[in-house]
């Protein structure tokens, strides 16, 4: 039976999750705004950043770190964009703490910052990343394909 994880009210299974650190775990995104946008969450559904434990707080953000390194070089970037909407005020749409991990590069959005509006699900602004297509769900093979890359990079902590 595939372990399931939580990401506020969804379950995922372990074929998105492609990194575990003992408070975190590191899960590819079912409607990613370009490739290699991941996310960082804490393993305990937490809905504000506030309400995490120092434990959960410092191994999200070295768990970041550790993250994004390998994302900039897969996904040949030279930058990331990392962002939380800490609140539905903010634009959080899943009531569980997440850090958006966004590989970057030179022209990527027409406007540099017009990336904050595309996470924020403000396409229809006129926002558009320069090339790509409308954002849709990916199937599971899509996102398990993605994270079995991914994996074989970090050590993995043990559920
Ligand atoms: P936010 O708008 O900051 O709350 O971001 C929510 C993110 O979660 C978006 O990037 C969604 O594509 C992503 N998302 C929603 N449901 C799932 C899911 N079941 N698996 C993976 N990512 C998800």
């Amino acid at each position: 039976m595939q372990k399931l994880y939580n990401f506020g009210p969804h379950k995922l299974c372990e074929n998105q999750v492609f990194y575990k650190s003992k408070f975190c775990i590191g899960l590819v995104n079912l409607k990613p705004i370009t490739p290699g946008h991941v996310m960082v969450i804490p393993r305990r559904i937490v809905p504000r950043f506030a309400e995490m434990t120092s434990d959960e707080a410092t191994d999200m953000i070295l768990s970041a770190q550790t993250i994004g390194k390998v994302i900039e070089k897969e996904f040949d970037a030279t930058s990331l964009t990392m962002a939380m909407q800490d609140g539905p005020q903010a634009g959080q749409t899943v009531p569980h703490v997440h850090m958006h991990i966004i590989p970057r590069k030179a022209g990527d959005w027409a406007n540099n910052d017009d990336i904050y509006d595309e996470l924020d699900g403000k396409q229809a602004a006129g926002v558009k990343r320069v090339d790509n297509d409308e954002r849709k769900p990916r199937s599971i093979d899509e996102m398990k394909e993605e994270a079995e890359k991914l994996r074989p990079f970090f050590n993995q902590h043990e559920d």
